[in-house]
């Protein structure tokens, strides 16, 4: 898998490195198993998608973090990305609006040894809390300003941005005025859309 993840431009060896740790098929249901090392997003439960891998990995390295960082993860899904944070040595914080994805995520990730802390909730306002790093793992609407105010200065978030399709950005924050952040543009994602705590699907 690292060889088709060079090839679509990984070149962070901690991003490399955690990748050819984290056991996929672990956080992918039975029937699906088989295709775990494939560049593909499958289905998990709740009708939501476990990233492509080369995603989870463009992701954690527009991260840029160092080890034992504050990261939020919006969208704990199958938990997969956030294995992969954890691996990194990042201290990770992770929340998820689908109780029933929450539960057996949390669960899986305490037996598979990853000390992620997990949340359920709507991640659009965060997490009380700062954070060195925030990743957003579904399409968000709009820049939420609950995220940013959470982000330290100097912090950095990875986030797609947009509705049908989204665009990859990456926002450093140099002070808390919107002229402040500095937003660098990584090209088009098909995320599951980001939702409210209560709707239901
Ligand atoms: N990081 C995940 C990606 C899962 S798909 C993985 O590697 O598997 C995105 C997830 O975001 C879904 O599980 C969805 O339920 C969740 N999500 C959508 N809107 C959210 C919100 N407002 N707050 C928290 N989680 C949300």
């Amino acid at each position: 898998m690292c060889a088709t993840l060079r090839q679509k431009g990984i070149t962070d060896e901690r991003v490399l490195a955690a990748l050819s740790e984290v056991p996929r098929h672990l956080f992918i249901g039975a029937a699906l198993e088989s295709r775990a090392y494939e560049d593909v997003a499958l289905k998990i439960d709740c009708e939501q998608t476990i990233s492509h891998p080369s995603t989870v990995a463009m992701q954690s390295q527009l991260l840029n973090a160092d080890r034992g960082m504050r990261v939020l993860e919006i969208g704990t899904g199958s938990g997969y990305q956030t294995a992969v944070l954890c691996q990194m040595g990042l201290k990770v914080f992770t929340i998820e609006r689908q109780k029933a994805l929450y539960q057996k995520t949390s669960k899986l990730l305490k037996e598979l040894g990853y000390r992620a802390q997990c949340f359920c909730g709507d991640g659009f306002h965060g997490l009380p809390g700062d954070y060195h790093r925030i990743i957003v793992t579904c399409g968000a609407p709009e820049i939420p300003e609950a995220l940013m105010r959470q982000l330290l200065p100097e912090g950095v978030m990875v986030i797609p941005l947009g509705e049908e399709q989204q665009e990859m950005l990456r926002i450093t924050k140099h002070g808390e005025k919107r002229e402040d952040w500095e937003i660098e543009r990584f090209g088009m994602f098909k995320f599951v859309p980001m939702l409210d705590g209560k709707t239901t699907h």
